[in-house]
């Protein structure tokens, strides 16, 4: 048995979904004449509470289209030293938009209001760099699936508002944060200028992520989509795995956390293991002791009993629980941990 926990990005379509996908009425969504894609588009839109929405190929071309929509060339924008605009994207930020990033030190890749407030560059001060956007993300990626107190993510909010910068959430796995924390997708629709989320990761699709935003912003972003080439025909196909998992795959998220903080608590627990960073989703982060273990040689010892997991540089790994990592994968891997 393979048990795959590199990333939540593994999962298959499941039956349902699938036969979802088969059945999608389509059409050329280039020519917005997709009915699934348009459906698809009007329920989240209605889900956040915000005016209107836009189906994309990925998580980065959604988050390096809100870049683009929200700033100029030369302009910076504010983001925590573990963002995904700033690590993940291929240096997209500089690539497609011409703006640098001013990284914050935050914990676990979250910032304070303070902290943003601080390096804000004074407007007037023509010979730093305008910050014009604040991009945050929840869950936090590289570290370890965070989910950030929605009083501080407002409370940034209003840094923006007395600044007039531009504010966007990177949510690739926001969902995770919204079952972790009981939150409601209308709280986060009422708080940023643009949201991204990704469907492609727990929520089980094959491809896709989502733009949110008002009216005249998603106007502007079809029009960096097409510039991308991420105009798309058919894909309500794809679309059609969108809805299916939103109406089917949201509770479930709960299950992948419980696995998780299942391997956290056993981790904790293990004489080779240096430290675990708390888990409040579907994201374990934690160091081997090296005195006890080295780190390849615990990949080695994980690999030859059909167990993947990724390496996130500076000797963290990191575990990633998901739809296909089935209670008997977990029983496997919860028995083979404290035997390696
Ligand atoms: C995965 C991810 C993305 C983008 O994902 P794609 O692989 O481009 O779909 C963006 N932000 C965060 C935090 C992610 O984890």
């Amino acid at each position: 048995m393979l048990i795959n926990l590199i990333s939540d990005t593994v999962t298959k379509p499941t039956p349902g979904m699938l036969q979802a996908m088969m059945t999608a009425e389509v059409g050329d969504d280039v020519f917005k004449n997709d009915p699934t894609v348009n459906k698809l588009e009007e329920m989240m839109a209605g889900l956040f509470g915000m005016e209107a929405a836009l189906f994309f190929p990925s998580g980065t071309m959604a988050n390096q289209t809100a870049i683009k929509i929200h700033t100029q060339p030369g302009e910076q924008l504010i983001c925590d030293k573990y963002a995904h605009v700033y690590n993940y994207e291929g240096g997209g930020a500089s690539f497609n938009s011409g703006v640098s990033c001013r990284l914050v030190d935050g914990h676990r890749g979250m910032m304070t209001a303070g902290q943003v407030k601080e390096v804000i560059n004074p407007p007037d001060f023509y010979h730093s760099p305008l910050t014009s956007l604040v991009c945050i993300e929840n869950t936090t990626n590289k570290g370890g699936g965070a989910c950030w107190d929605l009083e501080e993510l407002r409370s940034i909010g209003k840094v923006c508002d007395e600044h007039h910068l531009k504010y966007h959430l990177d949510g690739a796995r926001l969902w995770n944060a919204l079952i972790a924390k009981n939150e409601s997708t209308l709280d986060y629709g009422a708080l940023f200028h643009t949201i991204s989320v990704c469907l492609s990761k727990g929520l089980g699709c094959p491809v896709g992520s989502v733009l949110l935003g008002d009216k005249e912003l998603i106007g502007k972003a079809l029009r960096v989509r097409k510039v991308l080439g991420g105009g798309m025909r058919q894909a309500g196909y794809l679309a059609a795995a969108g809805i299916y998992a939103l109406e089917n795959n949201r509770e479930r998220l709960a299950e992948d956390h419980r696995k998780a903080k299942e391997i956290n608590f056993l981790l904790n627990g293990l004489p080779y293991i240096k430290k675990v960073e708390p888990t409040e989703t579907n994201i374990v982060i934690f160091e081997i002791d090296e005195k006890q273990m080295t780190t390849a040689d615990f990949m080695d010892k994980l690999n030859k009993n059909g167990i993947q997991i990724i390496g996130m540089g500076q000797n963290k790994l990191r575990i990633v629980t998901h739809m296909d990592y089935t209670d008997e994968m977990h029983g496997t891997f919860m028995d083979i941990l404290p035997n390696l």
